[in-house]
């Protein structure tokens, strides 16, 4: 989730959407609640949905519309205050949907448009990725209520466990709630994706990596590998739906450190969280030696 420059001024607005339907605290977020309260009409994407949109739009908009018809997930028909999505999909994936669409109709600014229709990435346009990247900002938001969200991760462990069991209780996405569980963390906890390679699928390549802010400060220059080969201890998690975990060490800077990991295979790649175990723990798992040591 890339945070937009507004992202406090979006925060405001799904708090205010949030409580406006009395869903503060209320998990999986009752979005069609908030739709509800911000009277915001909800139907689903149909032909008919469609075709009436397209014969609202003119010139290369049209074009470019019916162009990416079979890929559309969501329409917000500001003018008439309704959002249509696609529900043929994951439960998560709708949730996502229509928070995003909500955020179209309620962030003021979205208002320069009579429609707005989405797609994977075929809106070129600047001013169109950046209200994308708000609206999707805002789904985030609605969906694991801000500050909320920031709150219960530190009633979890940290591991996958707890992420996907998050995830149960937000009606979000592993891998969404993987990011936003990684951010929140007081520890240093780091988490990388890697990708398979196109030219090669045996080997995956490092994609996205995100910190907590503990991590960026005392880990931020660490050594990540670029790929792994497939005898890298993480690639045991690969085609596997199994949480894999062990120590590793990583360099940052010239000094070496060790990372406990895990590692999680999403069905197309490979995410590997980084943890730094705090000191305490390192103190405590000693003492468990000299106990075992000293009674046997
Ligand atoms: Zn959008």
């Amino acid at each position: 989730m890339v945070r937009p420059e507004s992202a406090d001024e979006v925060s405001k607005y799904a708090m205010r959407t949030l409580r406006a339907a009395d869903a503060l605290g209320k998990l999986p977020t009752p979005m069609d609640d908030l739709l509800a309260a911000a009277k915001i009409g909800n139907l689903q994407i149909d032909e008919e949905a469609k075709e009436n949109f397209s014969a609202r739009l003119i010139g290369a908009a049209k074009n470019e519309f019916n162009l990416m018809w079979e890929r559309i997930r969501g329409i917000a028909d500001l003018r008439k205050r309704i959002i249509y999505v696609d529900e043929n999909t994951t439960l998560p994936r709708i949730l996502f949907a229509k928070g995003h669409e909500l955020g179209h109709e309620v962030l003021s600014w979205h208002y320069l448009d009579p429609g707005r229709f989405d797609d994977e990435k075929s809106l070129t346009e600047e001013a169109e990725e950046i209200f994308d990247m708000e609206a999707n900002f805002f789904s985030a938001e609605v969906i694991f209520q801000g500050g909320n969200f920031t709150r219960l991760v530190r009633d979890y462990n940290v591991g996958f466990d707890s992420i996907f069991h998050l995830a149960d209780m937000h009606g979000a996405s592993r891998h969404a709630t993987a990011w936003r569980y990684v951010e929140e963390q007081d520890e240093s906890v780091a988490l990388v994706i890697y990708w398979p390679s196109r030219f090669n699928s045996e080997i995956l390549r490092r994609g996205k990596v995100v910190a907590s802010p503990n991590f960026l400060l005392n880990f931020g220059d660490i050594d990540l590998p670029e790929q792994l080969d497939p005898g890298h201890s993480w690639m045991a998690a690969q085609a596997s739906n199994l949480v894999f975990g062990d120590m590793i060490s990583l360099t940052c800077g010239n000094v070496a450190f060790r990372f406990e990991w895990e590692a999680w295979w999403n069905g197309y790649g490979l995410l590997v969280m980084l943890r730094r175990k705090p000191k305490l723990h390192f103190v405590r798992d000693l003492v468990d030696k000299v106990t075992i040591a000293s009674s046997s």
